[in-house]
């Protein structure tokens, strides 16, 4: 069984679900699970609507406008008879029906609810489309298959449970199924988090013991470096998944951070490809026996960086940091970076649920804390010594941090 993975970039429009059909055509559709996310923007525009709900405004109009593009891409794939126009409406119809009728005040709860609906309603397009032009598919709805605990927003996969239900699938059938979504005991829907259709793609492949994952993208692989950031970028066509995980850690986003584990776990081969070009070979991730680690370049924006010190220039000790720790846990925000020395700590911090303020007045009640905002960080791997006066040149540097094979810089 293989698992292939399509993005919301290769899924924007009708001409891209028709691609989706020339990309499997040319893998040879058999034994295989197709993950897909959300439609072209469908997700950040979902956001906008459970915004729109929760500010009490009247959310329809934006409900609609995302109906309409779905209807809009139907009508450049099916015929005006097919019920796929009528299925397609009824799952927004759930969504305002839900909206209306709910009383649970939790952002996150109704979040999931709502935004999955985009999933939903791509897996069935796709599935209904790939089944009109004769690539029989059965489609699953992978709320049945990927269990989670109450974590919404954020599931963390119950792996048995998963296991257990995604193993009895038939191997020798092809489905299609949504990424980004499970279900917690309840039969409510949990995300895993944005860009989470890869990590999806990576729970099948582990459950079903899969001999492959490839994952397609607009990019040709994974690349030493962003194009749209860094110059002189090139493909790597070979990577383990060590230094994936590494890359995927210091922020690289061709690869979801939670992907990796599981296919490493059971030395599943995972191959990122361009759907523009599917039959370049583009980056095998897997195991290497010696892993040479390409240089590597990774800029994390929109970070921000914070200074935390004792009132009474006191060190910083154990119980200090775990006070830190637990407000950071408890604000959701993560750490890119830290330092520290005798009396101050020095954390690069992503906030993720816009929480930061709330934290940093937590903070301020025990300690000095300040914190400087839309900060960047870059990230330099395996670094050819060549190279360094250009990766340090013209940058405002406000921390630095070098470790054997990883260079770090936050600047502003
Ligand atoms: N549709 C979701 C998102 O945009 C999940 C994904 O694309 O992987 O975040
Ligand atoms: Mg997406």
């Amino acid at each position: 069984m293989k698992v292939f993975k399509f993005g919301g970039a290769s899924l924007k429009d009708a001409d891209g679900v028709k691609n989706v059909a020339a990309v499997l055509n040319s893998q040879k559709f058999e034994n295989c699970l197709l993950v897909v996310s959300a439609m072209g923007k469908t997700t950040n525009a979902l956001e906008k609507v459970v915004q729109v709900y929760f500010e009490k405004s009247d959310f329809r109009a934006q409900l609609a406008e995302v109906e309409d593009a779905h209807l809009q891409i139907c009508r450049g794939l099916f015929s005006d008879e097919h019920p796929v126009f009528q299925e397609i409406s009824f799952y927004f119809k759930n969504v305002e029906v839900f909206l209306q009728n709910n009383v649970v005040p939790d952002y996150n709860f109704v979040y999931d609810q709502v935004v999955s609906c985009g999933e939903m309603v791509s897996s069935r397009i796709v599935s209904l489309y790939l089944n009109e032009i004769q690539f029989a598919n059965l489609w699953l709805d992978a709320r049945k298959y990927i269990i989670t605990d109450t974590s919404y927003r954020e599931g963390n996969i119950n792996w048995d449970e998963t296991q257990k239900r995604i193993s009895a699938l038939d191997l020798k059938k092809c489905y299609v199924t949504q990424g980004f979504i499970g279900a917690e005991a309840n039969n409510f829907t949990v995300t895993l988090g944005r860009e989470g259709s890869d990590y999806s793609a990576a729970i099948f492949a582990y459950g079903l013991n899969a001999e492959a994952m490839t994952i397609w993208k607009d990019v040709p692989g994974v690349m030493t470096g962003d194009p749209r950031k860094f110059e002189n970028v090139s493909l790597i066509s070979d990577i383990s998944y060590e230094e994936a995980i590494e890359m995927a850690y210091y922020g690289a986003s061709v690869i979801h951070p939670k992907t990796l584990q599981p296919l490493k776990q059971k030395n599943i081969p995972f191959y990122v490809k361009s759907f523009l070009e599917p039959e370049k070979p583009g980056t095998k991730v897997g195991s290497l026996s010696q892993s040479a680690g390409a240089e590597s370049y990774i800029l994390k924006e929109n970070q921000h960086l914070m200074h935390i010190s004792t009132r009474d220039f006191a060190f910083i000790a154990e119980e200090h940091l775990s006070q830190i720790f637990a407000l950071l846990a408890k604000n959701k925000i993560k750490i890119s970076l830290m330092q520290n020395s005798a009396i101050s700590l020095a954390l690069c911090l992503e906030d993720k649920y816009g929480t930061l303020d709330a934290l940093l007045q937590e903070l301020q009640i025990s300690f000095n804390a300040d914190v400087v905002k839309s900060v960047s960080l870059y990230t330099l791997r395996n670094a050819k010594l060549e190279d360094l006066n250009k990766f340090y040149a013209n940058k405002n540097i406000l921390l630095e941090q070098i470790s054997k094979k990883t260079i770090q810089i936050v600047t502003n």
